[in-house]
Parts: C-alpha cells; sequence; structure tokens
C-alpha cells in the first residue's frame, strides 16, 4: 500500500485518507500524519498493515484526486444543462428564443386573483 508521492515523501492512503511518514519507532513501527496539516489524526503501521490509529479527522476530506474528479464530472454535467438551454431557447437563433415565449399575457394582463379584486 505504500506509494511515493511526487516530492518523493513516503505515503500511506488508509480509509479515504493519506498520511505521511514521519517517525520510524525503535521497534519499526512506522507513524505516520494526516496529510492534511490542520488533521492531528494519525496511524501507525507494521510491515506495512495499520496497527493502531490515533486521534481523530478535522476534516471530511477524503483523497483529494478522487474527490476533485467527482466534483468537476458534476459541475461538468451543470455546464452542458445550462448550454442546453440557452441553445434552445435564450440565444436570438435557437429554435425557441425569448420572443416566442416572454411577452405579456395577451389576455387580461393584469391579475385578478390578487386580494384586492375581493372587495
Ligand atoms: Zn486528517
Amino acid at each position: 500500500m505504500e506509494t511515493l508521492t511526487n516530492k518523493g515523501v513516503s505515503c500511506f492512503p488508509h480509509k479515504s485518507n493519506k498520511y505521511r511518514r514521519y517517525y520510524v519507532k525503535k521497534d519499526k513501527n512506522v507513524c505516520w500524519r494526516c496529510t492534511n496539516k490542520a488533521c492531528k489524526a494519525r496511524i501507525e503501521t507494521r510491515d506495512g498493515t495499520v496497527v493502531e490509529e490515533f486521534g481523530f479527522h478535522c476534516h471530511v476530506e477524503t483523497i483529494v484526486n478522487a474527490s476533485a474528479t467527482v466534483l468537476r464530472t458534476a459541475c461538468k454535467r451543470k455546464a452542458s444543462e445550462h448550454d442546453y438551454l440557452v441553445d434552445n431557447f435564450v440565444a436570438a437563433d435557437s429554435d425557441f428564443p425569448p420572443t416566442l415565449w416572454a411577452h405579456a399575457p395577451d389576455v387580461m394582463p393584469v391579475t385578478t386573483n390578487g386580494d384586492e379584486s375581493k372587495s
């Protein structure tokens, strides 16, 4: 499971969070800290297996690359929906431009269903 970051630092993904190595104990257990600098969560591993977990994550961050991909996909979907609306209903040369649907009502342009009409 142990991998290297692009800076060459040992990095250990565990339960959706990444840890970087900061200390090797005398008994050869390795201590890791969450890569989130503000986070106090730590783990300890022996032979690549997590043997101990300390503290709690102060964040809901998962492995950054994975969540960024999801976010990007969501944004892309939203953008294409927006483009669809603009292309079909808003642009002057669209199939259904606002001149077709955005105009004052033809009959009874003033509303008559408000409270004041009852008196
Ligand atoms: Zn953390």
